[in-house]
């Protein structure tokens, strides 16, 4: 009896290591729910988690908090006259956490994102202060959990309520907090991907200052199985053939975007001559001395520099360079070099920033009258000239547009879906401005140019970012300018939700 009480208790202990602990969750049993009017499921892993709070004045017990709850029910199912609590769940002043519609039922707590994303409510007011940091916490915890259960998809997205509907929630001071959250990528252990253990071990010393890109120069792979299987192959040629204490990486990255722990965060590597006691060296599997490494691989790779800074592995204003400018070596192929080297040129950071009220009625559309581009290189180069410009010459915050759009139908953030930009006289506040490069006065723009456009815009209605019955004008409908060109009105004026009007009000 003792034996087997002794091997649960380790067998739970070992799980949390390998998994992380689940926070306690109050079950609907123990808030003493009422039972919901009706269920639907959601298709869990979910994309999307989205922050409320509740408005109310907080609680930091049991007792006050399963007694928030109970209202909250009783207010959505009596008056809102939905099936159950709205939220998925919800989070004490004191971190309790309390089961609401649960991982797998959709919810009624943001539009747009009920069927594929799940609800978390503070309880408490945040408009001006912040919640206490254990039900930040707790938070997170819960979310990470959901993400280890797999009913949160690891590349999950996180918004505040604000960012889909018009509403204070989940209160200015929580919103501020909630947009420095950037979640970290999965990252697979070595356990996970069946790693020999080390031959020896010695620590960096965190953060540190370089980061530095490799490509494996090997096959290529897309599924946990394949990735996995080459990460072995590559500890095995290190540890066997070169004599190495450990895989020589840091990270190693899957066609796909899986990512895999190799030396991990604190601990020196063998990936980099000079830069192995102050840098961490990442390394996309496959080759790129010609091929393009996929989205979803170069997506992974950021992610995580960006997670590593977050949790001071990597110092803020971190160096990033290719493994050739360290030594003489082709790695990490020209292709991916090329990349990295374009994302050197980091766009500016904003002078100011204020939010939208998401979604937004008007889309207007400009074009830069500009010369034209085709690659992301030109193109991108040309978005950053428009942000000095616009910065520097016109005194704004940040660039002018929303979006901007390459003539090969790349297309760039600007100030992004839910930012007031500084496009359009009278619309800025209430649209989003949409840039074609290119100068449109004579010649039309590329159809993959236009086809980019109407898909991005297509997008934000999906978002819930721009509403499902916007208006659509060109910039010379605003005010007195050619913009967008001749040729490219004359295109838009046949574009869905196009509307024949001149000047607001
Ligand atoms: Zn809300
Ligand atoms: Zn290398
Ligand atoms: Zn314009």
């Amino acid at each position: 009896m003792k034996l087997l009480v002794f091997f649960g208790l380790l067998a739970i202990n070992l799980l949390d290591l390998v998994f992380g602990a689940c926070p306690r969750i109050y079950t609907r049993a123990e808030w003493k729910a009422r039972a919901p009017k009706s269920v639907s499921y959601l298709s869990n892993p979910v994309s999307w988690t989205i922050i409320h709070h509740s408005a109310s004045v907080g609680c930091s017990s049991f007792a006050t908090c399963a007694k928030f709850v109970k209202d909250f029910q009783a207010q959505h199912m009596d008056t809102n006259l939905w099936d159950d609590i709205g939220y998925s769940f919800l989070i004490g002043g004191d971190g309790s956490v309390y089961e609401g519609r649960g991982w797998s039922r959709v919810g009624s707590h943001t539009p747009n994102y009920n069927s594929n994303g799940l609800g978390f409510c503070l309880i408490g007011d945040f408009t001006s202060k912040a919640p206490a940091t254990v039900q930040l916490e707790a938070v997170k915890s819960l979310i990470a959990c959901g993400v280890e259960k797999k009913m949160i998809s690891a590349q999950y997205k996180l918004i505040g309520h604000r960012q889909a509907k018009a509403t204070e929630c989940p209160g200015q001071a929580l919103y501020n907090i909630i947009t420095k959250w950037p979640p970290c990528p999965r990252i697979y252990s070595r356990a996970e991907w069946g790693a020999r253990p080390p031959n020896g071990v010695s620590y960096l010393s965190n953060p540190v200052p370089w980061t530095i890109i490799h490509h494996a120069a090997s096959a290529s792979c897309s599924s946990f199985d394949t990735c996995a299987k080459l990460v072995r192959d590559f500890q095995n040629q290190h540890i066997d053939v070169n004599g190495w204490n450990d895989i020589g990486y840091s990270f190693v990255i899957g066609g796909d975007g899986s990512i895999f722990e190799g030396r991990g965060w604190d601990k020196v590597g063998a990936h980099t001559p000079g830069y192995n006691s102050n840098g961490l060296g990442f390394c996309f599997i496959g080759n790129y001395v010609s091929n393009t490494p996929p989205d979803a691989q170069l997506n992974a790779a950021q992610d995580l520099i960006a997670c590593g800074v977050d949790l001071g592995m990597i110092a803020s204003n971190y160096n990033l360079i290719g493994h050739r400018q360290a030594v003489a070596t082709e790695c990490p192929g020209q292709r991916l070099y090329d990349i990295i080297k374009a994302l050197l040129t980091l766009p500016r950071p904003p002078n100011g920033v204020s939010y939208l009220n998401n979604p937004v009625d008007w889309t207007v559309i400009h074009h830069a009258e500009s010369a034209a581009c085709s690659t992301f290189d030109s193109c991108a180069e040309m978005v950053r000239q428009f942000q000095n410009f616009h910065m520097d010459e016109n005194g704004w915050n940040d660039i002018g547009y929303s979006f901007v759009i390459g003539g090969e139908g790349s297309v760039f953030e600007g100030r992004g879906w839910d930012k007031v930009g500084a496009h359009t006289p009278g619309y800025n506040s209430i649209g989003l401005g949409f840039c074609f490069i290119g100068n449109f006065f004579s010649v039309e723009p590329t159809q993959v140019q236009q086809n980019a456009v109407q898909e991005l815009i297509s997008c934000g209605v999906e978002l819930g970012m721009i509403s499902g019955d916007y208006n659509l004008i060109g910039h010379r409908q605003a005010v007195d300018t050619d913009c967008p060109g001749d040729a490219l009105y004359d295109i838009i004026t046949s574009w869905p939700h196009w509307v024949n009007v001149l000047r607001l009000e």
